[in-house]
């Protein structure tokens, strides 16, 4: 039984790495069936920041992965935030020191420091492993005989437990996206499993929760790949049968060359956070996905895209198709360049994809902030009875009249050319509201001297039309073009400049047909007046 785990420090919002990380492991255990569970690792306090938990599950669940088991929703194997398993882990440590396999250190910091400087002098650097551990200034249980060792403990001198890694071995390391790793353990220094605060660092209690938690697969990004010959030691000293581990690639600044951080977004613009987050201590906002108007479905479709591939031609994925695309044998080992271009891209297509009723849902809070701009602006030199008018044909002034099937249909004809529900308003005013000056460059483009004639009798004919239709209105007023071997541009240009104030928006039939006859006609006077 396949289960997984995703384990962030609350130190911070999470960014979309860390995102990444969660997806891969939801997707590996939805595709076998496995369980997928959140565990906190707070062991750090002062790395701990208020707020970060929660971000860290809302970030998650707008993006629609679930936890079998997590803080929140418990589980058999809890409790699942690490402060609270402390007391858990002090035996595991002892254990290892029992078997001699760790030891206790008693090194200040300050005497650490000043030793790395005398290494620096000699222009070596000091690794705490078999070339000192037993020699030098260092002071441990391994110098000290069991009765020193328990003095020092009994007078509550501050300790750490190091891990004691092996000297002239070859670990044989498995990586199921690397594939096999060997690693001279000569390099290895003695990691710190467990400090006099009581608190287990990170590797220590990983592995134990990994073991206690049953976890199958360890799914991480490959900044934890150089932790992994001391994890593998972790699991042999203990007799424990190690999880598989695979380690997902980086993922790499737009130009390719180095990691992506937070600056790079705030540098070119675009977000590296699923939600928005103010830091608790400075009040910073750091943009999200979320708030600046991508769809959830498109952030999981191009994260999945960072480091894996179908390999198939196609990118536009559902969740439920991820699931059953996904395979980490198709994870690449290299870095994986992240193009902001082509998360619009994605946000774009989804877009497409969308009910235009729930895109119109998601437009109305804009619409309703423009259109009470605009009725304020206008408040003085429109009359009431002008308002009630314009509202008859569908294009209002008063927010609390908009119809949503109008907007709707607006919506359809537009978001082609949308990223961003955001986009919309740019796209489409002109359904809303009478233009209210010309685009200089395209008046003059499209009026010339016959230009108004012609635009009288287009009026003409509009007002002709009874049954308003797209098909009725193109059937007269090109049937009228043909007949006269007019130029289509020398009316179609004006009849747009008139309707929309510029040489822009969708088909000039369909934006008549839904502002109504009366608009159009309303329209095309005020040009010619
Ligand atoms: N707490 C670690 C992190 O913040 C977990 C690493 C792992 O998955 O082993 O990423």
């Amino acid at each position: 039984n396949i289960r997984v785990r995703f384990a962030p420090s609350p130190t911070g919002p999470l960014h979309i790495g860390g995102v990444r990380t969660a997806l891969f492991n939801y997707l590996f255990a939805k595709k076998h069936g496995g369980a997928f569970i959140l565990r906190i690792e707070d062991t750090d306090q002062n790395r701990y920041v208020e707020g970060a938990e929660d971000y860290i599950v809302k970030a998650l669940d707008w993006c629609g992965m679930t936890f079998e088991e997590s803080p929140e929703k418990g589980g058999q194997y809890g409790p699942y935030r690490q402060s609270e398993r402390k007391h858990l882990y002090k035996a595991y440590a002892d254990e290892l020191v029992a078997s001699g396999r760790a030891y206790y250190a008693f090194d200040t910091s300050e005497a650490l420091g000043a030793e790395r400087k005398n290494h620096e002098a000699e222009g070596k650097t000091f690794i705490y492993n078999w070339h000192n551990r037993e020699k030098g200034r260092l002071v441990n249980s391994l110098v000290l005989s069991e009765d020193e060792t328990q003095v020092k403990l009994d007078a509550g001198e501050d300790y750490v437990i190091r891990f004691k890694s092996p000297q002239d071995e070859t670990l044989q390391l498995k990586d199921i996206i690397r594939g096999d790793i060997s690693i001279d353990t000569n390099i290895l220094d003695d990691k710190v499993l467990f400090k006099s605060d009581g608190m287990p660092t990170y590797h220590l209690a990983n592995i134990v929760d990994d073991h206690l938690m049953e976890i199958t697969h360890v799914i991480r990004g490959e900044e934890w790949l150089p932790s992994l010959a001391l994890h593998q030691q972790l699991y042999d000293a203990f007799g424990w049968q190690a999880p598989e581990f695979a380690h997902l690639p980086l993922i790499l600044k737009p130009t390719g060359k180095g990691k992506l951080s937070k600056r790079d977004g705030d540098k070119l613009g675009f977000p590296v956070f699923p939600l928005e987050w103010k830091d608790p201590k400075t009040g910073d906002i750091a943009r999200g996905y979320k708030e600046d108007g991508y769809f959830s479905g498109a952030v999981v479709n191009f994260l999945a895209f960072l480091g894996w591939n179908p390999g198939t031609e196609q990118e536009l994925f559902s969740m439920e198709e991820l699931i059953n695309a996904f395979d980490l044998n198709r994870v690449n080992k290299a870095g994986a360049r992240f193009d902001p271009d082509k998360t619009k891209w994605f946000n774009h297509q989804y877009m497409q994809q969308q009910l235009d009723l729930e895109l119109a849902k998601a437009f109305q809070p804009i619409l309703n902030q423009k259109l009470n701009v605009i009725a304020s602006r206008t408040k003085q030199s429109v009359s009431n009875d002008e308002i009630a008018t314009s509202r008859e044909n569908g294009v209002t002034r008063n927010d609390s009249a908009i119809d949503i099937n109008y907007v709707s249909l607006v919506v359809e004809l537009i978001k082609e050319r949308a990223t961003f529900v955001s986009d919309f308003w740019d796209l489409s005013h002109f359904f809303f509201e009478a233009p209210s000056t010309y685009d200089e460059k395209a008046f003059k483009k499209a009026i010339k001297e016959d230009t108004l004639d012609l635009l009288s009798t287009v009026k003409n004919l509009i007002s002709e039309v009874d049954d308003f239709t797209v098909e009725a209105l193109q059937t007269k007023i090109k049937g009228w073009i043909t007949d006269n071997g007019i130029g289509f541009g020398k009316v179609m240009m004006p009849l747009r400049i008139a309707l929309v104030g510029a040489l822009q928006g969708p088909d000039v039939f369909d934006i008549m047909y839904l502002i109504g006859k009366a608009e159009a006609l309303k329209r095309l006077d005020a040009l010619l007046a």
